[in-house]
Order: structure tokens, then sequence, then C-alpha cells
């Protein structure tokens, strides 16, 4: 069986990777020059943030025996099983949310390894030369690849939010013990991170994820964004120093879920984050589960 997966994200990564352990041959093809998607670290003053995912929740037995697999080789890391939530700033437990040392874009570098990875290839056609194509992004992003009626139906069911992300780097750690945020009712933002809290470096840099209103209202201007989100942040926080900013937008950010684990028509399939709640794990799920279908 040959198998074309349009887009190296988690989702089409996990897909592959269970497509090439069951023999099938597999050619993985990506827009970015690097793996990963949402799954993503930019590197800034030469260290890598994330941009994208925070961080992992692993309730899916699998899913937590692969988490596992790389904190046994030190890719993976928990980070903790507590947030603050605002307004109020009290502790909120929930599952553990786990992290990576190098960014959580090393774990789909670690999954593309010795796969055929082509980057930096932007299709806009459904490849015709394979038995079986894998579309494993966000519907809207399928859609320009004119696929067949039930991936296309499937890909304009689904509804989408922009996030507005701010890599904010300050002089030195102003706060205390923070870990990250989840900022209710706020117009603004949404999510604060600790990332050197997170990936165990201790740098002075947060994340701050915004609501989608902000992200809808800056849509053609994400830097202008920034400082905003930067100001959200000190008042949050009560921090005085100014950080340094930068911005990256998601245009296709958060999915609403739906019911299913994939779409097919026929030789395509659809996976990704959308079959499901908007998580990695769900995105592992549904590529693997494309794979699992078709080796069947
Ligand atoms: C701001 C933000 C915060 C998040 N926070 C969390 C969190 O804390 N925890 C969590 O579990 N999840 C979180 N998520 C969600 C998580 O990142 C996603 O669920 C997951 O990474 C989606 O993986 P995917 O493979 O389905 O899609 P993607 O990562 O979007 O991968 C799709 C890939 O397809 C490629 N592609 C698209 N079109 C083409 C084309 N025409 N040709 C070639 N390649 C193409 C894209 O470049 C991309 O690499 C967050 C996401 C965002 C944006």
């Amino acid at each position: 069986m040959d198998v074309v997966v349009v887009g190296a994200g988690i989702a089409g990564l996990s897909c592959a990777r269970a497509l090439t352990d069951g023999g099938a041959r597999v050619r993985v093809v990506e827009r970015s020059p690097v793996p990963g998607g949402r799954l993503a670290s930019r590197r800034y003053d030469d260290r890598f943030v994330d941009i994208g995912a925070a961080y992992l929740v692993a309730d899916d037995p699998d899913f937590a025996a692969q988490v596992d697999a790389w904190r046994t080789r030190g890719l993976a890391r928990p980070w903790t099983d507590a947030l603050r939530v605002h307004p109020g700033g009290e502790w909120a437990t929930g599952p553990v949310r786990w992290a990576a040392p190098g960014g959580l874009r090393s774990l789909a570098t670690d999954l593309a390894t010795g796969l055929d990875l082509r980057l930096s290839t932007d299709l806009d056609t459904v490849p015709a030369d394979a038995d079986t194509v894998v579309l494993a992004m966000p519907g809207p992003q399928a859609l320009r690849l004119s696929p067949p009626a039930a991936i296309a139906d499937a890909a304009r069911a689904q509804i989408w939010k922009p996030v507005i992300a701010a890599v904010l780097t300050y002089p030195a750690r102003e706060w205390g013990d923070l870990r990250g945020a989840f900022v209710n009712d706020h117009p603004l933002l949404a999510t604060v991170c600790d990332d050197g809290d997170r990936r165990g470096d201790g740098a002075p840099v947060l994340v701050a994820h915004s609501t989608a209103a902000l992200a809808n209202r800056y849509r053609d201007h994400p830097d202008s964004a920034g400082p905003i989100l930067a100001a959200a942040v000190a008042e949050l926080l009560g921090l005085s120093a100014r950080p340094s900013v930068h911005t990256h937008r998601w245009a296709y950010a958060q999915p609403e879920a739906v019911d299913a684990r994939y779409a097919v028509d026929g030789r395509v399939w659809l996976c990704g984050d959308a079959f499901g709640r908007p998580r990695v794990q769900t995105a592992w799920l549904s590529g693997r589960a494309v794979a699992q279908a078709l080796l069947g």
C-alpha cells in the first residue's frame, strides 16, 4: 500500500508512524520547513519557546504509553497538576500536564525520525500518485486541496477559533510560583504559562494566549496585539518590567469537537484534533485510528 500523508503535525506523524510500522510505504508532505504543526516551538535568543500547544495531557492509555516512552528518553517531563485560575488566582488541580525540555516540537521531530518526510512542500491538490491520501490538518486547510465531497463536507462542518500567542521575555523572573493560569471572562487574555518553569530551565519567559475576540480584531496585524497582551499580563500578575514581545497568530487554533475519529471518502481520509477534544492527544489518536483502519 502506497500512502501519502499531507501534514506533519502530530496527527500526520502518528498516522505515518503506525502505517510504517504496519508495513505500508508512506511519504509525508509538509508545507513548513519543520515538522510539528501546532506542536510548535520557536527559537528566540537561542532558546526554544512553545508558542502553540502549552502542554500535553495523556489520559488515554495508549497515548500515555507514548508519553512515558518520551519521558524515559528524557524528551518529556511531567510539569504540573496544578494551575492557577483567575480572577482570584486560586490553584486548581487536575491531570498531570506534560512539557518537553527541548520544546514540544522536539516530540514531533522524534516521531518523524526515519520517516520519508518532504518538508517545505505546499500541496494545492490531493496527490494522484498514491493508493491512499491522508489529509492530517484542520478542515479549512484541507479544503484548499479540493478534496472529494464527503471530506469537503466534514471539513466545512468544523468550527475553528483563532489565537494570538505572545512570547514575553523579561529581564528577570518577577513572578512567584505561577506555572500557568487560566484567565476566565477576560476580554483579551485566555491563558498565561511560565515557559521557563515548564521547560525546566527557569528562563524569564511567559507565553500568553489571547481570546478569539482579540485574535479576530488583530487578524491583519497580530504584532499590534503583542503590547496589549503584555499589558494585560502585567496587570494580572502585578509585573513592572517591560518585556520584549514576539507574536504568532494561529488562524486555526482551537476547533469545536466533532463526534468521530476521522472522515473518509474513497481513497482520501481526513484526521486531526477536530475529531474529539482539541488536544494533542486527540490528534495523535485520530491519526493512529486512520492508520489502524487502513491496515485493518
Ligand atoms: C495556541 C494553542 C494552544 C494550544 N494548547 C494546547 C494545550 O495546552 N494542550 C493540548 O493538548 N493541545 C493544545 N493545542 C492544540 C494542539 O496544538 C493541537 O491539537 C495539535 O497540535 C493538532 O495537531 P494536528 O496534527 O491535528 O494539526 P496541525 O498541528 O495543525 O498540523 C497540520 C499540518 O499540516 C500542514 N499543512 C496544512 N496544509 C498543508 C498543505 N496544503 N500541504 C502540506 N502541508 C500542509 C501544516 O503546516 C501543519 O504542519 C493548542 C493549540 C494552539 C494553537
